[in-house]
């Protein structure tokens, strides 16, 4: 039974992980929440240590053919300049950003079968998979077989959110594009489990339904995940909405204490599991946040295609109905390709490296070797 299956089946409100992750949620006092808080920060030591992996996002492309309305590269945003870098531009940016000290990119691109085809991806993986030991792919979802050829050219994590759980919901915000098919994104994980990626990353986008339905929904797939891809490393994150192009307004709140009980919740009902925290939250909470669960970091991050290089100036444009079209900026002047969202913790690699370090933590830049393989 796929997951999809089981979560139209809603036999997983029955069982006892949902009862125990539905009394974590409840409503806390402050003690209490502390006392989750402790909770987590020991199960997290136990399993993890006193590390954090730190992994920095590539964008490929912000050219999409779905349309998600709070998505600044939804292809109805038709002002946002656009690009899809060449594998030679994604290499440039690939060694500025080893030479900032990661070793764990992630490869961000919207959803384009043209622009951001099968064979596009696997030269970008050839000419990185060289230098760069761990390579993951956050991309539209596939078929299990066109995985295939991209796991054996060097891509070893698979992330993809179902962005909400919440059928009506998503169906709303979900208007075009292949993207509306909630089942074949709900399955996307097992596909890409088949197709033998070694970590494979899901979450919720908070901010557009009620934040403890979703997060009950989340575990059930978490849950589902460990029992049947359970050779596969999981990691969960749990991205806010943050302001981009389109100016959508969030849904729902989910504020900083939520998201705090949220993390120590999910830390005491899956202790082995990878939580991930992005650049979209401030430093003063990402901070607070690291000892509570949290193993892996971006940091540094840029969200538009050439952010780190200015890689791909000369060629951006804007998308009109799938057509090209100039973009007019002043004389010898390049307009930047347009972010995905607005980041909130601008620091640099070294410096949150710093932080960390000044924290007791070890920062970890790299974990995984194909040699091990
Ligand atoms: S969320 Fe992803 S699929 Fe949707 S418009 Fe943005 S890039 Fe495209």
């Amino acid at each position: 039974m796929s997951f999809s299956d089981y979560f139209c089946s809603e036999t997983w409100r029955e069982s006892e992980m949902h009862r125990r992750f539905k009394d974590l949620l409840l409503p806390k006092t402050p003690q209490e929440l502390e006392n989750l808080a402790q909770q987590a920060r020991q199960l997290t030591w136990q399993n993890f240590g006193k590390t954090m992996r730190l992994f920095a996002p590539l964008y490929l492309s912000n050219e999409c053919v779905n349309a998600c309305e709070y998505c600044g590269f939804s292809r109805d945003n038709e002002s946002i300049v656009r690009v899809t870098l060449s594998p030679e531009q994604v290499e440039t940016e690939a060694r500025y950003l080893v030479n900032e000290g990661f070793r764990s990119l992630l490869l961000v691109a919207g959803e384009h079968p043209k622009f951001v085809s099968q064979s596009y991806l696997r030269e970008c993986l050839d000419r990185l998979h060289t230098f760069v030991p761990s390579l993951s792919l956050e991309i539209g979802p596939m078929e299990t077989a066109d995985y295939l050829p991209l796991v054996k050219a060097g891509a070893e994590g698979l992330v993809v959110y179902q962005e909400t759980y919440d059928r009506e919901i998503y169906a709303e915000l979900h208007t075009a594009g292949p993207k509306k098919d909630f089942d074949w994104r709900l399955n996307c994980a097992e596909r890409a489990y088949e197709a033998g990626f070694k970590r494979l990353g899901i979450g919720a986008l908070f901010g557009l339904a009620d934040w403890r339905v979703e997060a009950l929904a989340l575990a059930a797939h978490v849950d589902y995940l460990l029992k049947h891809c359970w050779k596969s490393f999981l990691t969960v994150s749990l991205p806010r909405l943050r302001p981009a192009a389109g100016e959508f307004a969030p849904l729902t709140r989910l504020d900083d204490r939520d998201l705090t009980q949220l993390i120590c919740a999910l830390r005491l009902a899956f202790p082995q599991v990878g939580l991930v925290l992005s650049t979209r939250e401030p430093q003063r909470l990402r901070d607070g946040l690291i000892p509570l669960g949290i193993t892996h970091m971006s940091a540094g991050s840029h969200t538009e295609p050439g952010g780190y290089t200015g890689a791909g100036k000369e060629k951006v444009h804007h998308t009109v109905r799938g057509k090209a079209m100039p973009v007019i900026a002043s004389e010898g002047e390049h307009k930047p390709a347009t972010e995905q969202f607005a980041i909130a913790d601008a620091r640099s690699p070294k410096e949150v490296a710093q932080r960390l370090q000044e924290m007791g933590y070890d920062p970890v830049w790299k974990d995984w070797d194909q040699r091990l393989n």
